[in-house]
């Protein structure tokens, strides 16, 4: 391929997160130029349904004019202050109000950052500090799961449950350990039930608990639905079953809510939908549509009474970014839940999830689909070489790769993780929108099943 001077000045002078990038040399940078609704558009002018919500992120769609203006406002009012030292200002207030309000009593206060990663960073430094306070101090380590996606810092890279992100990092550091992924269709036994399943999931992640010592373990971190990891859906009691041993050996559980909340699953949290009563929740990317950069760590009252009160050694938590609550960011995530709320995106969410699923449950019989999973508006589709007995495809010759790729030619954007393909587009979706993703997305399936 000839590639333009946009695309060659591209691959000279960026290196591109998660990105091959003999490969980017040889097949292009693809330009995208604009949004408008769920929708992306490339600089040849080419459309895209944006099935992936650009990284499971942009709720209100691609050109929602009230967060450009909401934007614009503040800018002109107080383009930057700090909340460090007893500053703060309006916007960084009414979203920490709005946010644990929308906890409906849950949580107690907020915490600000530009990122889920450092949200996550944060949240270690957090558990790590009320423990000292509290004189516990080996009572440090952090149980994540295979296949979690918690961010990529040296700590929450850490948590992170998946293989590329630790090799040739010298991580995972020794203090964060993990635990098994609930995915019943790969880790499920022959005849083991879901129910029994989710009961061997606790029983090992108790186990581990056990050869760790309970005395060294601090918190137990986990999404409500695995995003990055390929979107899995855990078992309907599987919460139920870690939040009773995490209380048992008095371990802290963290919600990272940062895909799942403001109604991805449906619901406004994705804690609602498990009956999650985290201890600490971390939220991010639909927080702004991801229009800017931001994410919150909410604490509830028992790690925040203990984080506040110390007035001695520990009476300053000396931890936070410059634009920690930045007054343009917060004021655009203000306006973000408006439209959140006066669209009733959740619920349409809800239904049009319902939509998303039974559409893609239809395509099981594919003689290339191994599994349909999901709940609300994000789903996967696992592809295998086998149906029979589930064997993966060669992981060179990666399918999930080729799907992803020919999708491009269809107008279609959704992501590969190994051969499952993630669907997760703007909570503003229609019916019919839907419906145009499945058959854009059947119409690849059955080309690359030719080929
Ligand atoms: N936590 C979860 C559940 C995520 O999905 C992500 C990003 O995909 C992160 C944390 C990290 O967020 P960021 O990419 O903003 O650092």
């Amino acid at each position: 391929t000839t590639l333009s001077t946009a695309q060659h000045r591209d691959i000279t002078y960026q290196l591109h997160p998660y990105t091959n990038a003999v490969k980017h040399r040889q097949i292009g940078p693809r330009i995208i130029e604009r949004g408008e609704g769920i929708y992306v558009y490339d600089d040849q002018g080419k459309q895209y349904i944006e099935a992936m919500a650009g990284l499971w992120s942009v709720a209100v769609g691609f050109n929602e004019e009230r967060l450009v203006d909401a934007a614009h406002r503040q800018m002109q009012k107080l383009p930057f202050y700090h909340t460090f030292t007893h500053k703060t200002h309006t916007p960084s207030i009414e979203l920490a109000e709005r946010l644990v309000q929308a906890t409906q009593g849950q949580m107690s206060t907020a915490f600000f950052t530009n990122s889920g990663s450092e949200a996550n960073d944060t949240v270690i430094k957090m558990v790590w500090y009320y423990n000292n306070a509290l004189g516990r101090h080996d009572k440090k380590k952090i149980i994540a799961r295979n296949r979690g996606y918690h961010g990529v810092t040296v700590a929450s890279a850490s948590l992170t449950g998946l293989t590329p992100n630790h090799r040739g990092f010298d991580l995972p550091l020794p203090t964060m350990k993990h635990t098994l992924c609930p995915h019943y269709y790969r880790e499920g036994l022959p005849g083991e039930s879901e129910e029994d399943f989710a009961t061997r999931m606790t029983n090992e992640l108790e186990a581990l608990i056990l050869r760790e010592g309970p005395d060294t373990v601090a918190a137990f971190i986990g999404e409500p639905v695995m995003g990055a990891g390929g979107v899995i859906v855990p078992p309907n009691t599987y919460w139920d079953k870690v939040q009773a041993v995490c209380r048992k050996y008095d371990i802290l559980v963290v919600a990272d809510e940062v895909i799942t909340g403001f109604g991805r699953l449906g619901t406004f949290f994705g804690s609602e939908k498990y009956n999650i009563k985290a201890d600490i929740m971390v939220l991010s990317k639909q927080i702004t549509s991801s229009y800017l950069p931001l994410a919150a760590v909410l604490l509830n009252d028992k790690v925040n009474s203990v984080i506040t009160r110390q007035s001695g050694e520990l009476g300053t938590f000396g931890h936070g970014y410059t634009a920690s609550g930045h007054p343009v960011t917060t004021a655009v995530a203000i306006e973000n839940l408006n439209i959140i709320q006066e669209k009733g995106l959740v619920q349409n969410a809800a239904s049009t999830g319902q939509v998303l699923q039974s559409a893609l449950r239809e395509l099981s019989d594919h003689p290339l689909v191994g599994e349909v999973r999901g709940t609300g508006l994000i789903a996967a589709v696992e592809l295998v070489a086998d149906k029979d007995s589930r064997r993966p495809f060669d992981p060179l010759g990666s399918v999930g790769a080729a799907v992803y790729e020919r999708a491009h030619e269809h107008g279609l954007i959704v992501r590969g993780i190994q051969d499952s393909i993630a669907f997760c587009p703007p909570l503003i979706i229609t019916e019919a929108q839907v419906r145009d993703i499945v058959e854009r997305f059947v119409t690849t399936l059955d080309e690359v099943h030719k080929t």
